[in-house]
């Protein structure tokens, strides 16, 4: 069967990855220049930080199987466990998306416009062609979803609809000289008010360079989303000094996540439109049994395994 998938995160590379082993033609499509979408990796000058993701970590088996296969693969590692583990791409969060792509075939830097019914196929309108399939998959955050299914947007489940994504902000400071943050590089607790962590890139293993990643929290990142990017850097650099101290910094810069995290999530694996072969995927979609309740990693990989799972039938 010939299958598209609009998005080329974590979700959309595992259905690729398990409809490709099913013996189906897939094609991804991804508006960014590279794949990985909130497995996100920054090259600031010699160095890495991460600005998506920060660590996995691990509940179901499904997940567990395959997180063994990358660390003999050498792709993840434990970053530390308290109590249990925090797993680390080796290289940067994005590197695991990259190694799990390998051989996928990707459009790149080709953005959906819009998704219709035409002729018994679904077809995607992008920036630069129109593409025909059997079965699509989209893997976007739910209001993008709703934006580029226009009229087939009605045949979803209109519940949906209520699911809120919150932003989020994350600055990016190099600093002139090796700094230290907590024991293994992570501060998440006993923040002034609006820090959600801090996170030194060169102890967390990805960075040669002393950058150090702030993750702001959703109420204080709602709170300044409308304010300018360089006011914004510079409240979240005064906070930064509250753990940093008077240490130099070289460079800063501002990564905003419209979508970062979804508030409610949907106890369902994945959806599908009622009259169309049209499956939607991604983190905010849960198995009804997920014993943490939260968007994850986790929940991006079993979401696109359970659509493919689907989609094979
Ligand atoms: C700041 C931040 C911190 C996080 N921290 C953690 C953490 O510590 N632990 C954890 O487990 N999870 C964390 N997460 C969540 C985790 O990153 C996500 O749950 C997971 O990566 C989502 O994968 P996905 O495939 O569902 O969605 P995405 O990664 O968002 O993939 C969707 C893809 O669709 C593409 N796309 C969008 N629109 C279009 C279009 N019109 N045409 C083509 N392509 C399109 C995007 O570019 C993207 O690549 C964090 C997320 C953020 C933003």
């Amino acid at each position: 069967m010939k299958i598209g998938i609009v998005g080329a995160g974590l979700s959309g590379i595992i259905a690729a990855r398990e409809l490709i082993e099913r013996g189906h033609a897939v094609e991804l499509i991804e508006k960014s220049r590279s794949v990985g979408g909130r497995l996100a990796t920054r090259r600031i000058g010699e160095g890495k930080a991460d600005h998506g993701a920060v660590y996995f970590t691990v509940r179901g088996e499904d997940l567990k199987q395959d997180v063994q296969a990358w660390m003999a693969n050498g792709w993840v590692t434990v970053w530390y466990a308290d109590p249990y583990p925090r797993y680390v791409a080796t290289g940067g969060m994005n590197h695991l998306a990259k190694h799990l792509a390998e051989g996928l075939p990707v459009h790149l830097n080709e953005q959906v416009e819009a998704i219709k019914a035409e002729n018994g196929m679904i077809s995607v309108h992008t920036n630069k062609t129109i593409r025909h399939y059997e079965k699509l998959l989209v893997t976007t955050p739910l209001p993008q979803t709703f934006e580029l299914l226009g009229q087939l947007s009605q045949d979803m489940n209109q519940s949906l609809r209520t699911l809120s994504y919150a932003p989020t902000f994350v600055g990016l400071f190099e600093f002139m000289d090796p700094i230290k943050v907590g024991t293994e590089g992570i501060i998440d607790q006993h923040l002034e008010r609006g820090l959600l962590k801090v996170i030194n890139n060169r102890q967390k293993g990805i960075s040669t360079t002393n950058l150090v990643s702030v993750y702001m929290d959703e109420a204080w990142s709602e709170s300044w989303y409308a304010r300018s990017s360089e006011e914004t850097l510079q409240e979240i650099e005064r906070l930064l000094k509250t753990v940093t101290g008077e240490a130099k910094i070289a460079s800063k810069q501002l990564k905003r996540w419209r979508y970062a995290q979804a508030r409610e999530v949907w106890r369902a694996p994945y959806d599908r439109l009622k009259q169309h072969p049209v499956f939607l995927a991604g983190d905010v979609f849960l198995e009804p049994d997920d014993p943490s309740g939260r968007t994850r990693f986790e929940s991006a990989y079993i979401s696109g395994l359970r659509a493919a799972e689907a989609m094979d039938t």
